[in-house]
């Protein structure tokens, strides 16, 4: 895993490492949203960013959105300049914070592009296209989904469901979150990818079903809102703290976590001690921002160079 000298630090720049074959060796990751529940663009916020859950993965030639919060509006921008012509949005779920980036996604609006949104916590019931509908339903957008110019599909699939997308293997997992969330798992090359929001522990106990999912993975993006300390008074609100994110990774081997979906009134100040004492208590603990680029090199292509991580 590529990382930062600076030690408990992402790099920020490297996304898509090439083959001689022009495909990004095993996973890379980009994050364009680490904001949980709502924008916050404000001075105090901007170290480590205010636009909300979006990350892109490049893999097996593959382009992957995790979740279409407002960082999805500038990564929109970026995959027309480099002339990327095809996406899958997989959604955790559909939550404001993980989908009103949609509307502002560029390549929606092109012909040429070709858009697969898959969701896994609304089978039996709407479905992803209607809910998506409904968010750009007038009057509360001028434009509805019907006149996107793309090339579209909607899936909605169980979450605990297991499916390819190219050479990508997915493993899906249920989230204990208000109206459902689904958890992944990506794997490719021997690299594997967690993505692990939104969610709620139950203090004393861990989850099994995250547990299973993120077992020996190389990176974990998990729901990190809270910190333990201020959990008690959040109980039932549907998400989790980087303490239990650590606890979650430690147990089931995994090399490294991203604390992630950082709580709006969470300013730099607080988040810089927050990855004090996460880096503290354990150093594969590493808060996200906006703009951090993480590859996993995977198996086939590790080198002593990209495996593990540094020591600051
Ligand atoms: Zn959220
Ligand atoms: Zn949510």
């Amino acid at each position: 895993m590529t990382v930062s000298r600076r030690g408990h630090r992402f790099s920020r720049r490297g996304i898509g490492a090439k083959t001689e074959a022009g495909f990004v060796a095993g996973i890379s990751i980009r994050f364009w949203g680490v904001r949980g529940s709502i924008p916050c663009p404000t001075p105090r916020h901007v170290g480590f960013g205010g636009n909300t859950s979006c990350i892109e993965v490049q893999a097996a030639g593959q382009t992957l959105i995790l979740d279409a919060g407002t960082g999805l509006r500038e990564l929109g921008q970026t995959l027309l300049e480099r002339g990327v012509a095809q996406a899958t949005l997989l959604l955790t779920h559909t939550h404001w914070d993980h989908i009103c980036g949609f509307p502002f996604f560029l390549p929606a609006y092109r012909p040429s592009f070709e858009l697969n949104v898959m969701a896994g916590h609304l089978v039996g019931e709407v479905g992803v296209q209607q809910v998506l509908e409904g968010q750009m339903a007038q009057p509360m957008f001028p434009v509805p989904l019907d006149n996107l110019q793309a090339k579209m599909t909607f899936e909605d699939f169980k979450a605990g469901d297991a499916f390819d997308i190219g050479g990508l293997r997915v493993r899906t997992a249920g989230l204990n979150h208000p109206n459902g969330a689904t958890g992944y798992r990506l794997e490719v090359d021997g690299a594997s990818l967690c993505y692990v929001t939104d969610t709620e522990h139950v203090a004393g106990t861990r989850d099994e079903a995250i547990l299973g999912l993120i077992d020996g993975a190389d990176l974990v993006v998990y729901d990190s809102t809270y910190t333990d300390e201020e959990f008690e008074a959040h109980v039932g609100w549907g998400h989790s703290t980087w303490e239990e994110g650590v606890r979650l990774c430690r147990e089931a081997g995994v090399k490294r976590l991203a604390i992630f979906h950082h709580d709006p009134d969470h300013e730099d100040a607080f988040m810089k001690d927050v990855e004090r004492k996460a880096h503290d208590t354990w150093d594969g603990a590493t808060v996200a921002r906006e703009g951090d680029v993480v590859n996993l090199p995977g198996t086939d292509q590790a080198s002593s160079s990209a495996a593990g991580t540094s020591k600051p």
